[in-house]
């Protein structure tokens, strides 16, 4: 179910209990601002999501409410994870799907990372 992007954090979120280590993730890079693992259902041959650390609902909400940092560190990360995992070259998709239109599932900001195929002009 898409979620209502205008509520307020839920520390119960599937992502918030990853960050706190109680449910198991595939994790590939872990840093003071972002966590970043393999996506369970996968929709590329490689599918990684990275999350920021604090407790942001969407794209909207970090990129309103996060300090300077948080926003500097967590790009910076993201650009990490796909510089180390290999997929600047031939390239990768980054994505957020923010609010109902966008069919945003899980309440924790997340930026998609899709690679390993043609990824074609756009996922569904
Ligand atoms: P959204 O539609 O942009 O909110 O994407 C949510 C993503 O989280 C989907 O691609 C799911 O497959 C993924 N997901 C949901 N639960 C888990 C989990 O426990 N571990 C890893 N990925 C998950």
């Amino acid at each position: 179910m898409p979620i209502d992007p205008t509520q307020p954090y839920d520390d119960q979120n599937i992502f918030a209990k990853i960050l706190r280590g109680e449910i198991p993730a595939k994790k590939v890079f872990e840093d003071e601002h972002a966590l970043a693992f393999h996506d369970i259902a996968p929709q590329a041959p490689h599918h990684i999501l990275v999350i920021p650390k604090g407790a942001y609902v969407s794209w909207d909400d970090f990129s309103a409410r996060a300090s300077d940092a948080e926003i500097a560190g967590f790009i910076r990360a993201v650009g990490k994870v796909a510089r180390e995992a290999g997929f600047v070259e031939p390239g990768y998709r980054l994505l957020a799907n923010t609010g109902l239109h966008a069919g945003q599932e899980v309440p924790h900001l997340h930026v998609h990372i899709f690679a390993g195929q043609p990824l074609g002009p756009m996922l569904a």
